[in-house]
Parts: structure tokens; sequence; C-alpha cells
């Protein structure tokens, strides 16, 4: 029987962990935190997911939490205008619905569940000397340990890394107590408040371990007014500055906050790091390979919501490789295969990632101004965070867009 080693108990590395497993591979996952550490810990995420992310769960019935978690039907975007106004407002549907639920509770179930079914579960973090020696002893070590230390064994991709210092501080705050948006009260919607030279407000509904939640997660842009949270420790102290900054530059949204309360005492996060992506394969110091997953080889701003997505695809990506490759042996030319697969979903998701951080152009801001009264340009920005690949046809380049409104306009 194949050996199969996940380094890191986050979305990616638990989801290839519990589908090998029901697969029947014999596999050790290595956990710096136990289930009962990362459920008691600090909010690690917003981990937004859309519906080809979720099928993935749903594909491999991992949706523990699918009944209990708000469903998100649509993603609405405002621009924040002039006297405490929105430049623009409008509201997109998604085709399936998207759903958030806390990687504290994801994570530390799903541990729990992998154990149960057999698997080896090992609390230890690993050190690269470590790698050295499982590379040797397993068919394969798979690198799935987000963004930190480990990741100095996979080299940066300059050529597809055009930054090299962190676009957006990000604060985080998990709430109760958030009042509805008056304009779709009965519907969820994941909202993004784009706020010229600020930043981004993002509120979004989730779940959490005491129930039902809302998210407020500000992106600020580095040395600007919402870039203020570094060294607030105290979560009631982060909580009024993000009420105080949503109350100067998204009062609409401060409108329906002004009840709110941490959900607990784990509810902030903040801190800020540079997208980047690395190549696949990592080198060890004893010459074995290994090979990285997710966030270790593609680590985009959350600012669209797509790093949980991309890791969900990016283990259904390396989970499909695996299966295919039978007993053959997990060879560099195989790791890069099978991150070739996972890059055709990644690539779209960091271009536009990417184009999402610099000031908008004029015609992503025409396209931006046309959803207002073209619900149908709404909805394809809205459904563009399931399947990224679609900014391809009508984002990026002007005539494209130009083309797709007019199309669009005459259409309506
Ligand atoms: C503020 C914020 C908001 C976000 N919002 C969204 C969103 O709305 N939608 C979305 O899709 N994505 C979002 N993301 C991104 C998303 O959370 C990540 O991209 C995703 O969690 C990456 O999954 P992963 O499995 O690669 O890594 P992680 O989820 O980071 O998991 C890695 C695991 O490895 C463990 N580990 C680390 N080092 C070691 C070691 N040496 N040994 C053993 N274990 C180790 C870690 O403790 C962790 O448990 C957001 C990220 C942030 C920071």
């Amino acid at each position: 029987m194949r050996k199969l080693l996940v380094v890191g108990a986050g979305q990616a590395g638990l989801q290839i962990a519990l589908g090998l497993q029901s697969h029947g591979y014999e596999v050790t996952l290595l956990s710096n935190r136990t289930a009962d550490e990362i459920r008691a810990g600090r909010v690690m995420s917003t981990q937004c997911m859309f519906h080809t992310a979720l099928q993935h769960e749903r594909d491999l019935q991992l949706n523990f939490w699918e009944s209990q978690a708000p469903d998100v039907e649509g993603l609405g975007l405002s621009v924040a205008g002039p006297d405490s106004g929105r430049a623009v407002d409008w509201l997109g549907r998604l085709d399936g619905i998207a759903q958030s639920v806390d990687q504290r509770v994801k994570m530390a179930g799903w541990m729990e569940i992998f154990a149960q079914r057999g698997g080896r579960l090992v609390i230890h973090g690993a050190a690269v000397s470590d790698l050295d020696y499982f590379a040797r002893t397993y068919d394969l070590v798979l690198v799935s340990a987000g963004k930190g230390e480990l990741v100095s064994m996979f080299e940066r991709d300059a050529s597809r890394s055009p930054y090299n210092a962190p676009q957006r501080t990000l604060s985080v705050a998990y709430v109760h107590g958030l009042g509805p948006r008056p304009e779709h009260p009965g519907l969820d919607a994941v909202r993004c408040n784009l706020v010229p030279g600020v930043g981004e407000l993002f509120v979004m509904p989730a779940y959490t371990h005491t129930g039902r939640a809302d998210i407020l997660f500000w992106e600020g842009i580095p040395g600007g007014p919402v870039d203020a949270f570094k060294g607030i420790r105290d979560p009631s102290e982060h909580l009024s500055l993000t009420l105080e900054l949503m109350e100067k530059y998204t009062p609409w949204e401060y409108a329906r906050a002004t009840k709110v309360e941490l959900t607990d005492a784990g509810a902030t996060l903040s801190g800020r790091y540079t997208p980047t992506v690395r190549k696949p394969v990592g080198r060890l110091p004893g010459g074995g390979a290994v090979l990285g997953v997710a966030d270790v080889v593609v680590a985009n701003d959350p600012v669209t919501g797509q790093g949980s997505n991309s890791a969900a695809k990016c283990a259904a990506a390396y989970l499909s490789a695996i299966l295919e490759h039978g007993d053959k042996p997990f060879d560099e030319a195989w790791m890069q295969s099978a991150f070739d697969r996972y890059w055709e979903t990644a690539r779209p998701a960091t271009e536009w990632t990417n184009a999402m951080l610099a000031p908008p152009p004029e015609h992503v801001l025409n396209i931006i101004g046309a959803a207002g009264s073209l619900p149908r340009v709404a909805d394809r920005f809205a459904n563009g965070f399931d399947d990224p690949a679609d900014f391809d046809h009508f984002f990026y380049d002007p005539d494209k867009a130009a083309a797709y409104l007019e199309s669009a306009a005459a259409e309506a």
C-alpha cells in the first residue's frame, strides 16, 4: 500500500487526507495544533466558498455544516461616493449558493473525523529537517502548511508574482447582532464596499461555534487610514476601530452595525502578506522533493475571496492526479504535472485577484457602473467569484469590455 504524508491540516491538507483515506490510502497527517487548540483559537480567515469549491466538499461528503450555515445567494458591490453616499450599489445573484463555515469549526471537525476513521494524526510542527527524513520514508509528501515557514523550500515564481510587498492590510471581526440590509432584508449576500484610496470593507454572513454570525473585514491600502490595526491586541479595541472606520467610510454598513458584539474571545484577526506564486516542487537539503499544496504555492490576497476556494480546487486536482497515477512513482515530473492541472484554475484566480488589487482602469469602472442598471452584468460579475476564468472574456481588455457592455445593453 502507498504511504502518503500530508503536512498541515487546513482546507487543502484535510480535504486531500480525507479524500485519500476514503480511497483506502494509508495517510499520515501532521498538524502543528490539536483540534481543540484550533477550535479554541483565533479566527483564521473569512473563508467564503462558492459553488464549485463547495461541490468538491460535497463530492467527498464533507459538507457537515451545510444545513446550519447561512446560504449566501448574492454578491453585492458598493462604491463609496461623495458626501458619505454610494456612487454605485448593486446586487448580483449567484447561480449556486456560497457559504462561509468558520475554519475553526471545520478544520477541528474534519481532523477529528480523519482520526475517528483510522487516520494517523500526529501533532507536530514539522521543520525542514523533519521533511528530509519523511521524504525518504513516504511515497509522497504533500506540504499544505499555508503561508508559514515551510514555504522557504519553494522558490518564488517571479513571472507569476507581480508584487513583492503586501498590497492590503487585513483586519477581521466576527460579530453577532448585525442588522439586515434594508435593500434586501430577506436575502443573504456578501457585500463588497470599495472605498477609493482607502481599501475595501467586506461584510459577509458566516457560521461559527455560536451559530450564525457576520464578518466585518477591512482590507486597507498600506499606509492609509485603515492600516491602523497593528499592535492592537485587545479584541474589543479591534472591534471599536473596525466600527469607527465603518462609520467614517461606509456609514450605510455602520448603520446596521450599531448593536454588534464579538462572537467570542478569538473573533478578531489582523495581519498582511505578500501575494506570491511559488514553484511546486520543494527541494530538501538531503536531495528529496516534496509537493507544495494550495497557499504554499499560490497565496493570493483575500480581496477576491479566492484562497479557500483555490485550496479546495487544488485538493481536488491533486487527489485525482494521485488516484490516476496508481502505483507509479511520484517523481518530480508527476509533481509538476499535478500542479499544472491545479494552475488551470489557480491562474485565472491569481490574475483576477492581482488585477483587483490595482486601481481600477476606466473599462473596469465602466463594468462596475453598468452592473447597477444591467442585472445580467451584475450577475455575471458575482458568478466570476466562483469561476474567475470567465473574467478572461470581458474584464481585462478595454475592447472586450466595451463589446460586452454593448451587447448586454442591447439584450436588456
Ligand atoms: C483575513 C483573511 C480572509 C480570507 N477570506 C477568504 C475568503 O473569504 N474566501 C476564500 O476562499 N479564502 C479566504 N482567505 C484565504 C484562505 O483562508 C486560505 O487561502 C486558505 O485557508 C488556504 O488553505 P490551506 O489549506 O492552503 O492553508 P491553511 O488554511 O493556512 O492551513 C495550513 C495549516 O497548516 C498548519 N501548519 C503550518 N505550519 C505547519 C508546520 N510546520 N507543521 C504542521 N502544520 C503546520 C497551520 O496551522 C494550518 O492549520 C482569507 C484569508 C485571510 C487571511
